[in-house]
């Protein structure tokens, strides 16, 4: 009955089995203690191995983050450029620059989460002009935003030429025991060079860890790349046994989002979706022209949906009324999308014929922003309350090479249904394909072994890092 429901409830484990830490004050940030009731139970539970070395990376980010002594004695030694040898007081930094779209920049944030944990540095994040609207603070006792006064000029116009940057740092053979770095810079883009991308096989205790501040730039999953490096497999395999599922586990200890935001998500999710028996996501996202509606796209779409049996299809009624049964299945269908005609469509077509099944199809759309905008927080709320909805579905369509659809994918612990991305705006012959696994797909991976550090075909190299199913050269752990 409803009161055994309720203790039921009342019982479900907000901390996620020891991932996130008490004492958080919920008013200030609902969605770590709610989210809980909106996703389904954790899929892949995390080791204790992880547990434990998130509690050592909250401790190392109190003891050494902004408004510390320590904070302030590095921000010095950086600002005076004053070259060190060994770092001072145990804390070295790991700054994140992550631009481009959203699904871009929440990739990149995770997996500098990532490689912060690995090489115990501090992480902070340039808020850019969005990133403080969209996520509550995820260490306890402390700030993970990069203070606005941090000293190094002109950091955020890092490029690939600097002289700083790991490829040039290295090419110079700067890498002894007694180089001496005021700080590295690393292009993790996902055009970066081959000279760039070799820090994907530094084992950091080479030199980096030596250098008290590295600033990285990243515009997507980074993650598969370092499950390459022989540096670091042991650990890795510690803290993850399932490879499958690193963004997913990792996304719910960090990401929280704000308040702003998750009433957004919940009040949708509420309204439109809670009470159908079942959610089916779409996410449609077309590289072209953003603005332009086409059919080969709608027509890709219901070929998918209809190949995998997630959508009915439809019958005339004018051959006979058929009344709809009392106990008719509810299926509500969540689009994203910058444009609504895919939606209004598809709405059109549940509205105007009956579906085969003699289930009742909902389609719902919340916003339809026409263009991709940039450092718009209102936008940026937007384009997150649907990764978040997405990742509250039970099945998911996504756009092949679209980092928007692995987030919301990868969020919800979802495998997805990929739609190959179209050529020459016709349809692909297969429409769309079932994915491997639930993780994001990196696109700008290493494509060569640590050893030989000759070019290869990485999707080889191990068994649980693959190439993509919607991008040749992309590689996904599996
Ligand atoms: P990608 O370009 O598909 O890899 O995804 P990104 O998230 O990195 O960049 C696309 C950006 O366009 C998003 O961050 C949003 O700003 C906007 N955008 C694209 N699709 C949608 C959508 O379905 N809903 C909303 N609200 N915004 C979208």
């Amino acid at each position: 009955g409803l009161g055994a429901q309720r203790v039921a409830e009342s019982k479900k484990d907000v901390l996620l089995g020891g991932l996130l830490l008490p004492g958080f004050d919920e008013q200030s940030c609902a969605s770590r203690y709610q989210s809980v009731y909106y996703r389904k139970n954790m899929t892949r539970s995390p080791t204790p191995y992880l547990i434990k070395r998130l509690r050592e990376q909250e401790a190392l980010q109190r003891r050494c983050g902004p408004g510390t002594d320590q904070y302030r004695r590095a921000s010095e030694r950086l600002r005076s450029g004053q070259k060190d040898v060994e770092t001072v007081d145990g804390c070295s930094y790991l700054v994140l620059l992550s631009y481009r779209g959203l699904g871009n920049r929440v990739l990149a944030t995770v997996s500098a989460f990532l490689y912060a944990v690995l090489t115990s540095r501090v992480l902070l994040v340039d808020r850019g002009k969005t990133m403080g609207d969209l996520f509550c603070e995820p260490f306890p006792g402390t700030t993970w935003l990069l203070p606005l006064d941090f000293p190094l000029q002109g950091y955020k116009d890092l490029g690939e030429e600097a002289a700083e940057s790991y490829g040039n740092v290295t090419l110079r053979g700067e890498t002894g025991p007694a180089s001496a770095h005021r700080f590295v810079y690393m292009h993790l883009d996902h055009a970066a060079s081959k000279a760039d991308r070799l820090v994907y096989c530094d084992d950091h205790r080479q030199f980096l860890h030596r250098v008290q501040w590295v600033v990285m730039r990243s515009d997507g999953y980074n993650a598969p790349g370092f499950f390459l490096n022989p540096a670091y497999q042991e650990e890795l395999h510690k803290m993850f046994p399932r490879k499958d599922s690193v963004f997913y586990v990792l996304s719910r200890y960090l990401l929280h989002p704000t308040n702003d935001v998750w009433g957004m998500v919940t009040r949708f999710y509420d309204a439109y979706l809670k009470n159908a028996d079942e959610r089916l996501g779409i996410q449609v996202r077309v590289f072209d022209y953003d603005d332009v509606h086409f059919q080969h796209i709608l027509d890709q779409i219901l070929a998918c949906t209809s190949q995998e049996r997630l959508l009915p299809g439809v019958v005339a009624t004018s051959t006979g009324a058929r009344l709809p049964m009392p106990a008719a299945r509810s299926k509500a269908v969540l689009m994203t999308g910058l444009n609504s005609w895919y939606h209004d469509s598809i709405r059109e077509m549940y509205w105007r014929s009956a579906s085969a099944s003699g289930e009742l199809v909902s389609v719902h759309q919340p916003s339809h922003e026409e263009h991709q905008s940039f450092g718009q927080s209102t936008h940026d709320m937007k384009a997150l309350t649907e990764m978040y909805l997405l990742s509250m579905t039970d099945k998911i369509v996504t756009s092949g090479w679209s980092t928007f659809g692995y987030v919301g994918t990868a969020l919800g612990g979802l495998t997805p249904y990929i739609m190959m991305k179209p050529e020459n705006q016709t349809m692909p012959d297969t429409p769309c394909k079932k994915a491997m696994s639930m993780e994001p797909c990196a696109q700008g991976p290493p494509y060569f072994d640590c050893t030989r550090k000759e070019d290869t075909d990485a999707g080889n190299l191990v068994p649980h890092v693959r190439a993509c199913e919607d991008m040749s050269w992309g590689l996904k752990l599996t």
